[in-house]
């Protein structure tokens, strides 16, 4: 099943299917939130389906196995954890994957989700597969962003960028599905995907988010008290809730610099406010760079004290 804001992408995609002229290695630029899989996904169960060319018959052979995610010629693979790399070990098994003999006598698709987590090994173990294609073999590549892909691989793609909705779209859409009317910055806050920001909210993420930002605008006032609130609400949520304090001072910047018009706080902007006017555009730039820094520690090494080096990370606050 497609999503509206996948419709024309698909189109582009069942006219080089009805032409026979897809790319033997389509590569889909796609938030993550925004059902990238699920269009990957159509897009492999159409080339393997034994009857239909541009869209799945849903009854053949093929398609019952596809849709019971059992079928011997689709490859998907991802990392095994989410922020890990995909290693050179599982692109090897591509590899080998891409040089099979078909199973049901068609295609092979290999599907490559957090393509942009390959390192350079993995990647450089992908080209060559890439450059020289077996016949009968489909490549599948998932990536949020170009930046984190090695350009070989990047150029032996071909590109196709997946647009989110405007933020409105997003918006009406998602109070759609939870029949509930949300915020304005809760969309801004997931960049406009909307399965990113409908996931959001059902897993109750924009609570959490209003608690912290209100503990958060609260500490930032002289004297500065409830510093242990702040650190152990961001440690129960995860190094994310680093990423929405970063937004959270990117907009008191923007504020003191007079940019209100773009801003990510529409609902919050007077805690954005309150904040603006008492802690200095040099505390916010530092603390910027050092909450980026702290979520990459975070993020890359597991078993930190990470309500210690939050503790640490708010009293520069203080110091100003
Ligand atoms: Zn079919």
């Amino acid at each position: 099943m497609l999503y509206p804001w996948q419709e024309s992408l698909w189109q582009n995609w069942q006219q080089l299917l009805d032409q026979r002229r897809l790319h033997h290695a389509v590569l889909l630029v796609a938030p993550l939130g925004s059902g990238r899989e699920a269009l990957a996904k159509q897009l492999a169960q159409t080339v393997l389906c034994q009857n239909g060319v541009t869209e799945p018959c849903g009854i053949c052979h093929s398609c019952k196995l596809f849709e019971a995610g059992t079928h011997p010629d689709f490859h998907p693979l991802a990392p095994e954890q989410q922020g890990k790399q995909i290693g050179v070990d599982a692109v090897r098994k591509c590899n080998r994957w891409a040089v099979e003999t078909s199973q049901l006598g068609g295609d092979r698709i290999i599907m490559i989700d957090y393509a942009d987590a390959m390192g350079e090994a993995a990647a450089n173990a992908l080209l060559k597969t890439l450059e020289e294609p077996p016949s009968g073999c489909q490549f599948i590549l998932l990536a949020s962003a170009l930046d984190n892909l090695l350009p070989t691989i990047n150029s032996r793609c071909n590109k196709w960028r997946l647009a989110m909705p405007n933020e409105a779209d997003t918006q009406r859409w998602v109070e759609k599905q939870l029949m509930q009317s949300i915020k304005l910055e809760t969309v801004r806050l997931n960049n406009s995907a909307p399965i990113a920001t409908m996931q959001f909210i059902e897993q109750g993420q924009d609570i959490r988010y209003g608690k912290l930002l209100e503990a958060f605008a609260a500490f930032l006032q002289p004297p500065h008290i409830g510093l242990y609130d702040v650190a152990g609400l961001c440690s129960s949520e995860g190094h994310n809730s680093l990423k929405w304090l970063s937004y959270f001072m990117v907009d008191c910047l923007k504020l003191q610099q007079g940019a209100a018009g773009h801003l990510v706080h529409s609902e919050s902007l007077p805690l954005v406010q309150q904040a603006a006017a008492v802690v200095t555009p040099a505390t916010l730039i530092s603390q910027s760079r050092k909450a980026n820094a702290l979520y990459q520690q975070l993020e890359r090494h597991t078993g930190l004290n990470a309500e210690l080096l939050l503790v640490e990370w708010l009293t520069g606050f203080m110091a100003q």
